[in-house]
């Protein structure tokens, strides 16, 4: 016979340890420890401590057929919760839909300086005046103690009758100790907040509103009716921000692992949503505004009036460091209430992170600016959600989790029950589909705020100007030249575009502009300089290298591309009494380089500024009357089948920053391929027409946002094993494919190395993403991967 021995039930909660292997255990609750899930605990493992976080916590009994006893966690690192219910859903959820681990989502949710203990608060001595002394003592302390006398007058006039004891001179210690003993001060420990901004050299000059145009009231009506509904109507039905998130696909705890007996859990993360009509009211909002139309000022009082009504905002920003200007005007429009706004970014200190993550948490820092990881900012009573430029890929984080910002937003606010604003001159087609399909709300800003036109966009045909110069890579046309040295002789500034040439090299012919393409996907074929070859990323089509033009017969075709040194060197030649400056990779990973130089151009002590697409984003330069784009194809003819829509955003973008003061602007760009619709729609600002062919396009050849798109990349210094591993990966995705799901081949990236390391992807489209995750999840759970082999799996992925 074998007894199992009764145990006492007891509370437990399911702990994830901190740390990369994932472990998840089970704890016995001590009596009236306050664990909820969320919280922060100090657990024993094995024979040392460990750290963690409660994903769930079990009722009483629970535990009671166990048959073992649970060990006891030893004790809480904070009171409270750090994560919220609801945000604890929102990592689940992301966990599931990109396939990440619940670990590596809590890591993003609780930053490493807030897990880390020894960042706690910094706190100093301060002197509080318990009790104003009588007139008798005071006298006696003027005549005996006029130290004393000093510090008891200075405390009676400080606010809240409190200084910190710094204040009070060098040698104040004995004298506020011998207060203390007469019981009239008392000496405390008072937490100081570790601005950020304190050595912040720019001064900031506060603004008030302006009277906003009747569009821009339209859409701020629009906003708070939005976000009224939000406090007001409990119980709404979920609405369904269909985009990369599809929330009706509910999210379940991720399975324990290690010795993890099944429990059921009282409080488990991730409750089903169920999908439902959603009314106008409910809807993310899609503000589409021409460039300097006005959004801004918009967000501005959306935020001030859910600011006003108790609830909270968070403003998200494509990336800190080339957003200053609405970082700057936010702050201005706030100056009343500094000390409620909180900027997160990647330069603060551990200790700077800790202390503002604390003051958001407690409700003291009420508006949160900042780039994508913002997006978990622990707000309470969130209200608002702001996405500026939506469209930016620099939501997508590049590491696991890969998630998008936009579309975590998006899923957070329904959570919350806060309004989402997606604001963009650009929609991206996910969005503006969504729109379409009346999953989300549209708002329109139709004109500029300054009543100014957009501005005139010249295409130059670059095929006319390579006969013309009778050469085969120029890349400064007669007309841009012209057009430089007249703003230099007025004294206006330029800025030249250089797209980034990306990894992948399409061949185009200079003559005629013909690209080679696949014939299968319309996407331009890539050239393989390993095995001479041009080949389909997406479906594998190979062909050989054509030595004449295919399309004019002329032998000049070439391999496009021209580096940004190469293009300064010829403008310094050309233009010899410019002041010339180049901004590059570089020069962005240098602290305050990128800053230090966008000045001294807004100073005008620049003339031109040669920069990549980085520096479109935002930028507001009144004197800036020129745009100049080298080499609108490059970004054209690359794999990647939002390629059109990049070189569309990256036209509209650019050409928003020319003629934004009183003068006006010109924009000049420079192309092999002038008919090119992405060139043409956005050379007469023409947003509609370009998504109404565009999604035609994707639809026809089964892109998003008609289909869910996922990458499988693996990589590896040792070519062939990095092969043969996605080879066998593919293989095993194959064996019973879930219906709707398509394949794509094993192929090398288009970029085939990188830091050593040799790359092949495949490609896989389906209706349903998490069916695409999770059949990805499966397969790589049952390979054996070399150790010497990385796989990486991206689900809505943007780069290929
Ligand atoms: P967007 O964010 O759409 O690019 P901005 O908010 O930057 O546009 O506005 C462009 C310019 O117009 C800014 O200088 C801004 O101060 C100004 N502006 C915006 N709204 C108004 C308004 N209602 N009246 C006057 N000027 C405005
Ligand atoms: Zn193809």
């Amino acid at each position: 016979m074998f007894d199992v021995p009764k145990i006492a039930p007891m509370p437990a909660a399911r702990v994830l340890i901190d740390g990369p292997s994932e472990l998840v255990f089970d704890y016995a609750i001590p009596d009236g420890l306050p664990v909820q899930p969320g919280c922060r605990v100090r657990v024993p493992l094995r024979n040392k401590n460990a750290t963690g976080t409660v994903l769930a916590v079990a009722s009483d009994d629970a535990t009671a057929d166990l048959g073992f006893a649970l060990r006891p966690l030893h004790s809480l690192t904070d009171p409270e919760p750090l994560i919220t219910p609801k945000l604890l859903e929102l990592a689940h959820w992301i966990a599931n839909y990109y396939g990440a681990s619940i670990e590596s989502v809590i890591r993003v949710l609780v930053p490493e300086a807030v897990r880390t203990e020894d960042n706690s608060a910094k706190t100093r001595k301060a002197v509080v005046l318990e009790s104003p002394p009588d007139e008798e003592t005071l006298a006696q302390l003027a005549k005996r103690a006029p130290k004393q006398h000093t510090i008891i007058t200075l405390l009676t006039h400080a606010p809240e009758h409190k200084l910190p004891l710094t204040d009070l001179g060098t040698a104040a210690g004995t004298s506020v100790k011998s207060l203390e003993k007469k019981g009239l001060v008392k000496l405390i420990d008072q937490e100081v907040r570790r601005d950020p901004e304190a050595d912040g050299t720019d001064e900031i000059l506060p603004t008030t509103d302006l009277k906003l145009s009747d569009e821009q009231q339209a859409a701020l009506t629009a906003i708070l009716a939005s976000s009224e509904v939000g406090t007001t109507a409990p119980g709404r039905p979920p609405a369904e921000p269909e985009n990369g998130p599809r929330i009706s696909e509910s999210a379940s705890p991720t399975p324990a692992k290690g010795r993890t007996p099944p429990l059921p859990t009282s409080h488990a993360a991730g409750t089903p949503i169920k999908s439902g009509l959603a009314t106008a009211a409910q809807r993310p909002i899609l503000l589409h505004g021409v460039t300097g139309s006005g959004k801004t000022e918009v967000y501005l009082q959306a935020a001030r009036k859910v600011l006003e009504s108790g609830r909270t905002v968070l403003v998200l920003v494509p990336e800190i460091s080339l957003t200053p200007q609405t970082v700057r005007r936010f702050r201005a429009r706030f100056a009343d209430i500094q000390d409620q706004v909180a900027v997160l970014h990647s330069n603060l200190s551990q200790g700077e992170r800790f202390d503002e993550w604390h003051r958001i948490r407690k409700g003291k820092a009420r508006i949160v600016i900042g780039a994508r990881s913002a997006v978990f900012a622990p707000l309470p009573d969130l209200g608002l959600i702001l996405v500026d430029e939506e469209h930016e890929n620099s939501y997508k984080q590049d590491q696991i989790p890969r998630y998008h910002g936009r579309d975590v937003a998006v899923l957070r606010g329904h959570l919350e029950g806060a309004t989402v604003v997606l604001g963009t001159a650009t929609p991206s087609l996910e969005s503006w589909q969504n729109t379409i399909d009346g999953k989300y709300q549209l708002l329109r800003l139709t004109q500029r705020a300054d009543g100014q036109s957009l501005p005139l966009i010249r295409v130059i045909d670059m095929r006319l100007e390579s006969k013309k110069q009778k050469s085969k890579d120029t890349f400064l046309s007669e007309r841009l030249r012209s057009a430089i040295t007249d703003r230099l002789e007025k004294n206006e500034q330029t800025i030249l575009f250089l797209n980034r040439r990306g990894f992948a090299r399409s061949l185009q012919c200079p003559a005629c502009g013909h690209v080679c393409q696949c014939p299968h996907c319309a996407l331009a074929l890539t050239y393989h300089r390993t095995d001479d070859r041009l080949i389909c990323h997406i479906c594998g089509h190979q062909a050989v290298v054509p030595r004449k033009c295919p399309e004019c017969r002329d032998p000049a075709i070439v391999l496009q591309g021209f580096g940004t040194q190469k293009v300064e060197d010829v403008f310094r030649k050309v233009f010899p009494a410019a002041r010339i400056a180049r901004i590059d990779a570089d020069a962005l990973r240098k602290k305050n380089a990128l800053r230090d130089l966008l000045n001294a151009f807004r100073a005008r002590k620049i003339d031109v500024l040669i920069g990549t697409q980085m520096i479109a984003k935002g930028l507001h330069f009144p004197n800036v009357t020129l745009v100049g784009i080298l080499n609108a194809d490059i970004g054209l003819h690359v794999p990647d089948f939002r390629a059109g829509e990049r070189v569309f955003q990256l036209l509209t973008q650019v050409a928003g920053r020319a003629g934004r003061g009183s003068l006006e602007g010109e924009v000049i760009v420079q192309t092999f391929t002038p008919h090119s619709p992405s060139i043409q729609f956005a050379r007469h600002h023409d947003f509609d027409g370009f998504a109404e062919q565009e999604l035609e396009m994707r639809r026809q050849f089964y892109f998003p946002p008609f289909t869910r798109c996922a990458v499988l990349t693996s990589r590896s210094t040792h070519e062939r094993r990095a092969e043969f591993t996605l080879e066998t990966l593919h293989r095993r995705l194959k064996e019973d494919l879930p219906p709707g799901i398509e394949l794509g081949e094993p192929l090398p990236s288009p970029l085939v190395k990188a830091h050593g390391q040799f790359r092949f992807q495949l490609m896989l489209r389906g209706p349903k993403a998490r069916t695409l995750t999770k059949h990805v999840q499966q397969v790589l759970a049952k390979t054996s991967l070399p150790e010497d082999v990385t796989v990486v799996f991206d689900m809505d992925a943007l780069s290929f």
